[in-house]
């Protein structure tokens, strides 16, 4: 570690505690990052966790989607996001008009929107689920016919899974859609002994060439507990970090080191420590739609 960061982290911790503070980072972010905060995890684990511990500010090293979530859950704390340029495309792919018109079109449809989706969105939606939940909270609907919004990747893979009627808004995420089956079929000669775990935002024929398709936090957990050695995993690299950290006597490779994510990138040190030095840019939903996004997903949390 350069001297520089340690001098940087080392204020960031005592602004931290000054400021009654906790450090969330998802799975995804830089090293760094994952090193200084208090939980690494999935976005809706994250947002759990912060809204049990008695801070005051939430540091949330994630997308916006994500700091918007944690302000659901923990409506009196001030969350905070380095930068608030560190959005979600995907969840950019579907707007609160375009959702009308589709609910419009489908009256008899449950709208069951992923998390990865903005706070209007999920407003507009009947239930919120996470890549993990996905089908159990599809399958506890009684509606037979579902609009899945925003991942058609997602939604297909549940389709997979379900006998229900799902229709599939057109979005994607760019940095799974960058994970192509000859990436797979390559790593598999050259590590003929490995596991290939991938995220279930990957296309269909990645899909069909994995051994396992998890969630992050689902990745974590198969890591431990697997008897494999080598491990290919399909998603966002950040999360090597973590799966090195965690499982050192283990080998992970990426399926593609393209598959990075630009906006999870976007977090600094440097931005952590002006963030919580300016108490800004804080992410706070308008109490409008914050309600009506809450019912969504605590439906999916009595769900699940
Ligand atoms: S990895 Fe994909 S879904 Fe996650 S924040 Fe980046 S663009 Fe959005």
């Amino acid at each position: 570690m350069a001297f520089y960061d340690a001098e940087l982290i080392e204020k960031i911790l005592h602004l931290k505690r000054q400021k009654n503070a906790v450090i969330l980072a998802h799975n995804y972010q830089r090293g760094e990052i994952q090193d200084i905060a208090d939980f690494v995890g999935d976005s809706l684990e994250l947002s759990q966790n912060a809204a049990k511990t008695n801070a005051e500010v939430i540091v949330f090293c994630g997308v916006h989607f994500m700091a918007e979530t944690a302000s659901l859950l923990c409506p009196h704390k001030i969350v905070l996001l380095p930068d608030i340029n560190a959005g979600c495309p995907m969840a950019d792919m579907i707007t609160v008009e375009g959702l009308r018109e589709r609910k419009r079109e489908l009256p008899g449809a449950t709208v069951v929107c992923y998390i990865n989706s903005s706070a209007e969105v999920k407003a507009e939606s009947d239930v919120c689920c996470t890549s993990a939940n996905a089908v159990k909270v599809i399958e506890s609907l009684d509606s037979d016919e579902i609009l899945f919004v925003p991942d058609q990747y997602l939604g297909h893979y549940i389709s997979t899974k379900t006998d229900k009627r799902l229709f599939l808004w057109p979005g994607y995420c760019p940095t799974h859609v960058r994970i192509q089956p000859e990436d797979i079929t390559k790593l598999r000669l050259e590590y003929p002994q490995a596991k290939v775990v991938v995220h279930p935002e990957c296309i269909p024929e990645v899909i069909a060439l994995a051994d396992e398709v998890l969630s992050t936090g689902g990745m974590c957990r198969f890591v431990q507990k697997t008897e494999a050695k080598e491990i290919i995993v399909g998603t966002e690299i950040g999360i090597i970090h973590r799966l090195k950290k965690e499982n050192p006597d283990k080998k992970f490779i990426p399926t593609s080191e393209r598959a990075v994510c630009p906006n999870m990138k976007l977090i600094t040190l440097e931005k952590a420590l002006w963030s919580l030095q300016d108490m800004t840019p804080e992410i706070k939903v308008p109490e409008e739609i914050s309600v009506r996004a809450k019912v969504a997903v605590d439906r999916m949390l009595k769900i699940v």
